[in-house]
């Protein structure tokens, strides 16, 4: 009789426990629940108004920012995690314009006339160096995709020396449908062309030249025209080897490149598809003068913690990012040129304000520290996490988790998440469980081969060896079919994606944003309070950087 009340206790404790908690205790299930879409809205409406004019990074409207999100973290009892116990942390960049006009850009064959190119029209080229005017002269050397993946046995450079050489090639990586080969369809990072540019500059080469077929980017050449044409910005305190000329061509300019050194352009597209494709010298030279504005500015991560309760975990942490630039105010252009960046990315802010808020006022802390990072020049190119993943305020390799949000669109409440990358690191099945107990199904990847997971600042913490992915919402709405969810995010693609209309509007439904801001809660609370920091499953591409900076622990 005892027993069988022992046992009927315990079951209904059991079941008590069950509903109510997520696996969380009450005081992390209260601060989760006070998570607020209204108080999402309100960051939103605050980030976006034209007085912010755009969040520019190195403008006036992104220090607005910065200023009134730190204050934010104060208000809600956040201790400062940057520099000399600020919540900033000073990022100095160097932002770099190509002189279009000075600028000049000729292919010399062994025979035949020279072909002068056209900025814009036929090429783009930026100076990594920063240095006002480089000069090349120098072979032109075809390497293939470029790329050098010991763990897929492929390396188009086969040790040539390239040294102060120029390097013509392809962007993405050899096609496969096999998974084991440069992940199948899906876009690794050697496909990207950071990669490309970074892999190049190691190998002291003077300059990148990349084919663009619009089939191979995943985006067409007014994309690659107009990322390049503007300004470009870098890391002042970088170390690493950097290209006189990091640049593209049209693929019509690459044909007949191609044909002045008397080759085929699809032949040699067709020979770099295989193992044994080995390093060309064309018979043309390089000359070009490349001459840049080169400014300094700088800008600021701002960083908040909330220290955890557990003398030893506390000092490891569980990290949460959005960035709070967009691309500012454009004065040239007419009429609203204000890129208010209310869905990209005041959202992600809002919704980092409210993990912050609900984390520094629930009774109990969890075991690890929570850090929350809004960064900035993430728009020129994951910048500010870069920053941060080098420079973080606890070691990257105490950092059991980076979750951040990009562009969490106020579309109402969602039935599926989105944490692309998670399958790849050891927390999915805490994510896996976490999802269930809200009711959301796991949306896989739709285009793996756009290599998404490269575009976004969770890739800046991964590089470091953090495990991070993106939270965001699937396309599955309540109350409405896929396809309205599919047609919204078409919409906004086409219509307000980086362009001045994506403004603040009162109908925006903030619900999802407060749902995925709750997913993000109650994922990171429980990851703060496992007895294993989380890793990334055996073989994947940045278990390298955790091991390295693990290593360097003594762990
Ligand atoms: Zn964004």
């Amino acid at each position: 009789m005892k027993k069988l009340t022992a046992i009927l206790f315990l079951t209904v404790v059991g079941l008590v426990v069950a509903q109510n908690n997520n696996g969380l205790p009450a005081s992390a299930q209260q601060a989760m629940n006070s998570i607020d879409p209204e108080k999402i809205r309100a960051t939103v409406k605050y980030l976006s108004d034209d007085s912010l004019q755009g969040r520019g990074t190195g403008q006036k409207g992104g220090d607005m920012a910065a200023d009134w999100i730190a204050q934010q973290f104060k208000s809600y009892g956040l201790q400062p995690a940057g520099d000399n116990n600020s919540f900033f942390q000073n990022v100095k960049f160097y932002g770099i314009r190509t002189d279009q006009q000075k600028t000049q850009f000729v292919f010399v064959p062994k025979s035949g006339a020279p072909i002068n190119l056209k900025f814009a029209q036929d090429y783009v080229a930026t100076d990594e160096t920063h240095s006002p005017q480089s000069q090349i002269d120098a072979p032109l050397v075809y390497v293939g995709y470029g790329i050098n993946a010991p763990e897929y046995k492929w390396d188009d450079y086969k040790g040539a020396d390239l040294k102060g050489k120029v390097l013509l090639m392809l962007v993405n990586e050899p096609p496969s449908d096999d998974p084991n080969f440069f992940k199948g369809k899906a876009l690794t990072y050697y496909g990207r062309w950071t990669y490309k540019y970074e892999e190049a500059a190691r190998r002291g080469a003077a300059g990148v030249i990349l084919i663009h077929k619009t089939e191979m980017a995943s985006y067409g050449w007014e994309v690659v025209r107009n990322s390049w044409g503007g300004e470009s910005s870098f890391l002042q305190e970088e170390k690493e080897p950097k290209l006189k000329s990091a640049g593209w061509i049209q693929l019509e300019v690459a044909r007949k490149l191609a044909q002045a050194a008397g080759m085929d352009l699809d032949t040699m597209m067709k020979d770099a598809t295989s193992r044994n494709f080995k390093p060309v010298e064309l018979p043309v030279r390089v000359k070009a003068t490349i001459v840049s504005n080169v400014r300094s500015f700088s800008s600021r991560n701002v960083i908040g913690k909330v220290v955890g309760s557990d003398p030893k975990l506390r000092d490891q942490a569980v990290l949460y990012t959005a960035h709070y630039d967009h691309l500012g105010i454009h004065p040239d252009e007419p009429g609203d040129n204000i890129y208010n960046g209310a869905a990209d990315n005041a959202t992600g802010c809002g919704i980092v304000l409210e993990l912050a808020r609900a984390f520094a006022g629930a009774a109990q802390k969890p075991k690890r520290t929570v850090l929350l990072a809004a960064v900035t020049a993430e728009e020129q190119g994951l910048l500010g996490s870069k920053y941060l993943g080098q420079h973080p305020p606890i070691p990257a390799r105490n950092i059991s988790l980076d979750l951040n949000y990009d562009d969490v669109q106020p579309l109402g409440e969602p039935q599926q998440v989105v944490v692309s990358g998670a399958e790849r690191t050891t927390t999915y099945p805490l994510v896996r469980k976490v999802a269930k107990d809200f009711e959301l199904s796991i949306q896989p990847d739709d285009r793996p081969e756009a290599g998404h997971y490269y575009r976004s600042d969770h890739f800046s913490l991964a590089r470091v060896g953090i495990p991070s992915f993106s939270v965001n919402e699937g396309a599955l709405f309540k109350g409405h079919d896929l396809a309205w969810g599919e047609n919204k995010e078409k919409d906004y693609v086409a219509n307000r994606y980086h362009q001045p209309s994506d403004e603040y509007r009162p109908e925006m439904d903030f619900t999802g944003d407060a749902t995925v801001a709750r997913f993000g809660f109650a994922l990171g609370w429980q990851a703060a309070e496992q007895p294993q920091l989380a890793g990334w499953q055996p073989g994947d591409e940045f278990e390298k950087a955790r091991k390295n900076s693990r290593a360097k622990s003594g762990f």
